[in-house]
């Protein structure tokens, strides 16, 4: 389960925050396959990776919010 809209900049592995079998939150484990683009709540933009389950989250590209 995803642990709300959490998410790490960290490279090299999946940047979605999940629930451990314990419910605490962890990084999510599976190997990331692509790369992609998120923004934080101040509008700046972080490449992140992603694992297949969560590969939809991320944008192509940085997208101004104030467009
Ligand atoms: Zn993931």
């Amino acid at each position: 389960m995803d642990y709300a809209g959490a998410w790490s900049a960290e490279r090299g592995r999946c940047h979605r925050l999940v629930y451990d079998p314990e419910g605490k939150p962890t990084g999510c484990p599976k190997q990331p396959v692509t790369s992609g683009w998120r923004s934080d709540y101040l509008g700046r933009w972080y490449a992140v990776d992603a694992c297949s389950r969560h590969a939809s989250q991320v944008e192509g590209r940085p997208r101004p919010r104030w467009r």
